[in-house]
């Protein structure tokens, strides 16, 4: 076990001369050389970590670190880092090395973490198990039968079996909360635009966020402020900061929950789980309203139709050409870029593609991607309206605790409804936080999710640290 419990207190142990952190990045390198068949991780950084622990624990005994000196954290591989083989998790992009760095990827390196490695992923994010990735499935580290959830699983694989202090994933449709739940951490999906995508491989543009995997809320929330801001590479972002830091935190909340659960299968444990977690916000003071979310029940659909429609337009980038793997065997430039894409993309990432490109021909653009485009505002919509009556939503995050490896593989329509409660949020590019409340009866962590209004993080925070003390106050 680890000597602390935020990053907070490791900074103090190093400053004390209590812990090492070169003997700290040490005993990470180790377990993930000891754990290599959880397959969390496509590279490791042993040698820089190691010389940048050196830097950085001088540093810190000289109170010239920045905010995150010496955290140890693992990035998906969908981040661009300068000299580094970026995979996507992808065949087409196995030895691609990218010229620069991500945005959010390079304010940590300023603020002096340390970037241990890159994470295994489904292929360009796109799954719910991490069983899409071409360098093969990760295994859940409570459980090494069950999935860790997708995409980001290598990210949260890695933070449940101490194999880093935080790490950093991507949530689209859920790839940060969905997997937070089945692994038992925090796992926060920001409003859309607070980090920039910059350096981001893009799956769906209006849908992407940079996601936040961790052990408990400060070191959440110190990751969260490192990343935010506006990046003039990206006119998607903004800063958000000066505005929050005016507006007031009330201590007594107003917490919507669900009318009704809403009407998918949702397994009897993860409902009672959702049902103390109302009773302990109770027990704080919280005032409990009943919302509803009439239209959610379209999500799924509308998430599938607008995500597959950009993911098409995004991924006709890798054609051959102008990156990653080639083909070596055509005979003409067209069979060039159907030969190099034939081979290079997976199964799911070929799905999707097709999806995308049938919702956006001529003949059927209005019937889907036009009409998808209305749902998501009126899912919106509802979105406004519940936060004029709650200050904060409490729903489940999944509807299942994790699966077994190999459960879903075949029945696609299955694996999508996986992120039934994580794909509203994106549709309305609103914050959702994964808190975990607990293990179900085979021992599987099950979590709950909170979401709030644009640019309301906060709000979230207060919440997880409130049922945090409740479950120390009350077991
Ligand atoms: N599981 C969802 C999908 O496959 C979400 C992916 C994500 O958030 N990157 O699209």
């Amino acid at each position: 076990m680890l000597p602390y419990n935020s990053h907070t207190e490791k900074i103090n142990l190093i400053e004390n001369g209590s812990i090492s952190l070169v003997e700290n990045v040490k005993f990470f390198l180790e377990e993930i050389d000891k754990r290599k068949n959880l397959n969390c991780f496509l590279d490791v950084y042993s040698e820089n970590a190691l010389s940048d622990a050196k830097i950085i624990e001088a540093k810190i005994k000289s109170k010239s670190a920045g905010k995150l000196a010496g955290m140890a954290v693992a990035v998906k591989d969908v981040f661009s880092i300068k000299g580094k083989r970026m995979t996507c998790g992808s065949k087409i992009l196995k030895s691609f090395v990218p010229l620069y760095t991500a945005t959010a990827i390079q304010k940590l390196i300023d603020e002096d973490a340390i970037i241990i490695g890159k994470t295994n992923l489904d292929e360009f994010a796109m799954g719910s198990s991490n069983e899409n990735s071409a360098f093969g499935s990760v295994k859940n580290p409570i459980n090494e039968e069950f999935v860790p959830g997708g995409s980001s699983g290598g990210s949260a694989a890695a933070v449940a079996a101490n194999l880093c202090d935080a790490s950093i994933g991507t949530d689209t449709g859920g790839s940060v909360r969905q997997p937070a739940a089945f692994c038992g951490l925090y796992g926060l999906k920001p409003t859309y635009g607070r980090i920039s995508r910059f350096g981001l491989t893009a799956f769906a543009s209006s849908f992407d966020t940079v996601g936040i995997f961790a052990k408990n809320i400060e070191d959440t929330k110190l990751l969260l402020d490192t990343m935010s801001g506006k990046d003039e590479k990206d006119s998607t972002s903004v800063d958000f900061s000066e505005a929050e830091k005016k507006s007031e935190m009330k201590s007594s909340l107003k917490i919507g929950v669900l009318s009704v659960i809403i009407n998918h299968a949702i397994s009897p444990e993860i409902k009672q789980k959702y049902l103390e977690t109302i009773d302990n916000l109770k027990k704080f003071g919280h005032e409990i309203v009943y919302i509803d979310l009439p239209n959610s029940k379209y999500s799924i659909a509308t998430y599938y139709i607008l995500t597959t429609a950009e993911a098409s337009s995004n991924l006709a980038r890798f054609d051959g050409a102008r990156y990653g793997e080639r083909s070596t065997v055509s005979a003409s430039l067209q069979e060039m870029y159907i030969n190099s894409r034939t081979e290079g993309f997976g199964k799911e990432v070929k799905r999707r593609i097709m999806l995308g490109t049938y919702v956006l021909s001529s003949g059927y653009y209005d019937a889907y991607y036009r009409k998808a485009q209305k749902v998501r505002r009126i899912i919106k919509n509802d979105f406004d309206k519940c936060f004029k009556k709650a200050d904060t939503i409490l729903i489940p995050t999944t509807p299942t605790p994790p699966f077994r490896l190999g459960e879903k593989v075949d029945d696609p329509l299955s694996m999508y409804l996986s992120d039934v409660y994580t794909t509203t949020a994106n549709l309305a590019g609103i914050p959702g936080l994964n808190i975990p409340v607990g293990n179900n009866s085979e021992g599987l962590p099950v979590g709950v999710q909170l979401l709030a209004d644009q640019f309301n993080e906060r709000i979230l925070m207060k919440i997880a640290r409130d049922l945090n003390s409740i479950s120390r106050i009350f077991g």
